[in-house]
């Protein structure tokens, strides 16, 4: 087992890898911007580096200083958390190169599951079911309205780097086709330094449905069921379940088999997330998170496995703990972002938290990094926290949900926990009958 781990990471995940770290007796390392000296992951560390200004490129993205950290505190792993350098290759590589371990994936896996193109590619060779759409990619040269008519319209244009719902684009019909493919390319290109696209069908009605995975890198996986995001705003997730409101029992074990399948042949080690669109009954595979994910705590809560102490595990070498059948779900579990944003408009809220009170009881769990006269930076993104909690059934936990959101108290600062509040009040929720576009429309009507 490890001895000391970097957490290469802020906020509220720095400090869910941190605990995971303390029940295993392994020594942290906390990694901050000047921004952050006053981040809790950096005062329940037990040691602490300093590694540049606010601005992530020259801080959390800084694989130099990052690398001298690990060097400095003698530092035998790195967890990388999710966004910043989670999903880099080249930092993995490095990483190894200088005897340290990442926890993660093979750099081989990040980058082949990094690139959208190939990602689908290796899919369909996984018998994991796709979205239709072009053969690999578009170029210039190809007659993309041949390519689109084929597809049939409405056709997405999308970037094969893309991330955070950036450089993606609808054409509703023909005419628009230029045009998307034209704002898709260089928004790819100025975001990511990549105008790679490709197409494919753009669904109406789906829901955003994602199997957990877990390898140990020799050919053994298994999946620990899906989770729920289809409540988005601007394709970012921001309410998520265990189990989907729109499965059955036939439907879970037939997708998450199918995933398990595809990551034993792949040899797939560590935690992942295979994201599927699910419209009239049928899989549609978008992409591969090779990773921890935000939302990993509903799928915890719902089989009782830690996630980060299983990276952890297979990172150092060991085997899963579980197999396949010893997998119980049991329950209901969501999740509720708690972003420091206007509930309604979502304009960035940065500011001091004058006042702070978590809510408690039985099935509630906080996973958050502030505290009462904590400020939250204008640098980074708004998470401030997730309140995700466990019912015996979903109307148990809808019921204690409701009650959690209303003993939450963060004062000085706008938060997205009243939104919370009044969608638990809307009947389409309390149905589980919504798709990928429902919130929009809803945050549209209340604005
Ligand atoms: P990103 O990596 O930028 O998050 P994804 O491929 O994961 O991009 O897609 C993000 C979201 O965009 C999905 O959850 C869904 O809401 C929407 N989306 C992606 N592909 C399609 C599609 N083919 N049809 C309709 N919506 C889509």
């Amino acid at each position: 087992m490890f001895s000391k781990i970097l957490i290469a990471n802020r906020g509220e995940i720095a400090l869910r890898i941190l605990r995971a770290c303390k029940e295993l007796g392994i020594r942290t390392v906390a990694v901050h911007s000047t921004a952050d000296e006053d981040a809790m992951h950096v005062r329940l560390a037990d040691e602490s580096v300093c590694i540049g200004p606010p601005v992530a490129r020259d801080s959390y993205l800084n694989i130099p200083q990052i690398l001298a950290a690990c060097e400095i505190t003698g530092a035998d792993a790195v967890h990388p958390g999710y966004g910043f350098l989670s999903e880099n290759a080249r930092f993995a590589e490095i990483l190894e190169a200088h005897g340290i371990t990442f926890i993660g994936p093979t750099s081989e896996h990040i980058r082949v599951m990094g690139d959208k193109i190939q990602a689908k590619t290796t899919a369909i060779e996984l018998g994991i079911p796709v979205v239709p759409g072009s053969d690999g990619g578009i170029t210039p040269e190809d007659d993309v309205h041949a390519i689109a008519a084929e597809i049939g319209y409405p056709v997405l244009v999308k970037a094969a780097a893309g991330g955070g719902g950036r450089g993606m684009k609808v054409a509703p019909t023909a005419e628009d086709l230029d045009l998307a493919i034209s704002t898709a390319r260089s928004e790819s290109k100025a975001a990511f330094g990549d105008d790679a696209l490709y197409m494919e069908k753009y669904l109406g009605k789906p829901r955003h449905i994602e199997v957990q995975v877990l390898g140990d890198g020799q050919g053994n996986a298994i999946h620990l069921g899906e989770r729920d995001c289809s409540l988005q705003r601007r394709h970012q997730k921001v309410f998520e379940e265990c189990p989907s409101p729109a499965l059955n029992e036939e439907q879970r074990q037939n997708i998450g088999e199918i995933c398990a399948v595809a990551m034993r042949k792949l040899k797939y080690r560590g935690a992942g997330t295979i994201e599927f669109l699910y419209e009239n009954g049928e899989f549609y595979f978008i992409e591969m998170n090779t990773r921890l994910q935000v939302e990993h705590p509903v799928t915890e809560m719902v089989t009782g496995i830690d996630l980060v102490i299983e990276q952890i595990r297979i990172a150092a070498g060991a085997n899963l703990s579980i197999n396949q059948e010893d997998v119980r779900f049991t329950g209901h579990a969501i999740e509720c972002r708690i972003n420091a944003e206007h509930p309604l408009t979502f304009a960035p809220s940065p500011g001091t938290i004058t006042y702070y009170h978590p809510p408690g009881g039985l099935g509630v769990r906080v996973d958050s990094g502030v505290y009462q006269g904590y400020k939250v930076p204008p640098h980074y993104d708004s998470l401030i926290g997730k309140l995700i909690v466990h019912g015996r059934s979903r109307v148990e936990c809808m019921m204690r949900l409701r009650r959690a959101l209303s003993e939450f108290v963060v004062d000085g600062i706008n938060t997205t926990v009243p939104l919370f509040t009044e969608l638990l009040d809307n009947q389409d929720i309390a149905n589980g009958a919504y798709d990928i576009h429902w919130l929009e429309k809803f945050l549209e009507a209340h604005i």
